[in-house]
């Protein structure tokens, strides 16, 4: 094997078996050459992923995304983009999609580039001062980035790289994204791991450990779980209890820190919507608990996969066993990340308009479906 694609398979592991900085499918990282590009392959999980999970990819077919002019309509426009990237694969019979965020990759001009979701790093990327509190801790050579997904996203950086080129005479090393994650890139994978390094020192100074200390599942909880899975016809129901819940269930007006997602992943694991129950006897939880989900259904055409329940725990239904365990990783992590924002004045959600681009975003329901 090529030595610097072990490299890249090495690095990619090394992220994504580690929960602090990456969680199911999330996350996604790349090595170029000349002309190509590997990157990894839309639904692989970094964690396990080995040569044959990198799609190449020609590096003068996707350079046409940076300079076509796409479809107005943002549905259209990102099918468009599709087309586009899939059209650059050097081996499309082996079936493989290059991950969403490949034209990003393609933009810096490192050979390098490992994209993260950490909760450390998305503590300050979801909060009020994420902009302010980036220059102030990480200085002017990182490049902050306001909340976009898809092709705008691209094109927004690219935007902003002339003018970054100019000034540094080189590409940023550190992408900061707001409301999504970090892209790191470098000559090579050690200068990567140095970079990650120093932001994760910095932030766990300020923010500290907060330790996960598991609640025993009692048996009203265990009776509770079954329930649901009956009533919603025998669906997995996986349930969770830590101290962490309890910064969000005691009330209406601690759950709102966990009640609108902060991040594109966050939508894709766990939907756009929550149900939080405050009763505390079964009979009444479970009456009300059904009445949101019918209320959910109603809504979006699916049904919810996070419902929290006060004094009980964090609750993940799903088809598949493994979707509802996705889904309470993704979402415990989100709640470690709302806790953590109070660093930085507090939680700063996504908006309605981008939740809704997520939701209609073809290729992220294909990220849907490969793990619902
Ligand atoms: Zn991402």
């Amino acid at each position: 094997m090529n030595t610097k694609l072990k490299s890249l398979v090495d690095i990619s592991r090394h992220y994504g078996s580690d929960p602090d900085y990456v969680i199911a499918g999330g996350g996604n990282t790349s090595y170029k050459e000349g002309h190509y590009l590997w990157v990894k392959a839309s639904g692989m999980a970094l964690a396990t992923i080995d040569e044959t999970g990198f799609v190449q990819l020609d590096r003068r077919k996707l350079k046409v995304i940076g300079e076509k002019r796409y479809s107005e309509d943002v549905q259209i426009r990102e099918a468009e983009v599709k087309e586009d990237l899939l059209a650059a694969r050097v081996n499309p019979e082996k079936g493989l999609r290059p991950s969403v965020e490949t034209s990003l990759h393609d933009l810096i001009e490192y050979p390098f580039v490992v994209h993260t979701h950490p909760t450390l790093i998305n503590a300050l990327m979801c909060s009020q001062q994420a902009e302010e509190k980036t220059k102030e801790l990480f200085g002017e050579e990182v490049l902050f980035v306001e909340p976009a997904a898809g092709y705008s996203l691209f094109k927004i950086v690219k935007e902003m790289l002339p003018a970054y080129r100019q000034r540094y005479g080189h590409d940023p090393q550190v992408i900061f994204l707001q409301n999504h994650g970090v892209f790191v890139s470098g000559m090579t994978t050690g200068e990567i791991m140095q970079h990650y390094e120093t932001i994760t020192e910095t932030l766990r100074k300020i923010i500290g450990p907060e330790e996960i200390r598991y609640l025993p599942i009692g048996e009203e909880t265990e009776q509770l779980r079954q329930e649901f899975s009956r009533n919603t016809g025998g669906k997995h129901v996986v349930v969770r209890h830590n101290n962490l819940h309890r910064h969000f269930y005691d009330s209406v007006q601690a759950f709102r820190a966990v009640s609108v997602p902060f991040t594109p992943d966050i939508v894709v694991y766990c939907g756009a919507e929550y149900i939080y129950s405050e009763k505390n006897r079964i009979p009444e939880i479970l009456g009300d608990v059904m009445q949101r989900i019918t209320q959910y259904k109603q809504r979006y055409g699916n049904a919810p996969r996070i419902v929290l329940v006060k004094d009980y725990g964090l609750f993940g239904i799903a088809e598949k066993e493994q979707v509802a365990v996705t889904a309470l990783d993704v979402f415990e992590d989100f709640m470690k990340v709302s806790y953590y924002t109070k660093t930085f004045g507090g939680p700063h959600p996504l908006t309605q308009e981008t939740i809704d681009f997520i939701l209609g975003w073809e290729v992220e329901s294909y990220r849907r479906k490969m793990y619902g």
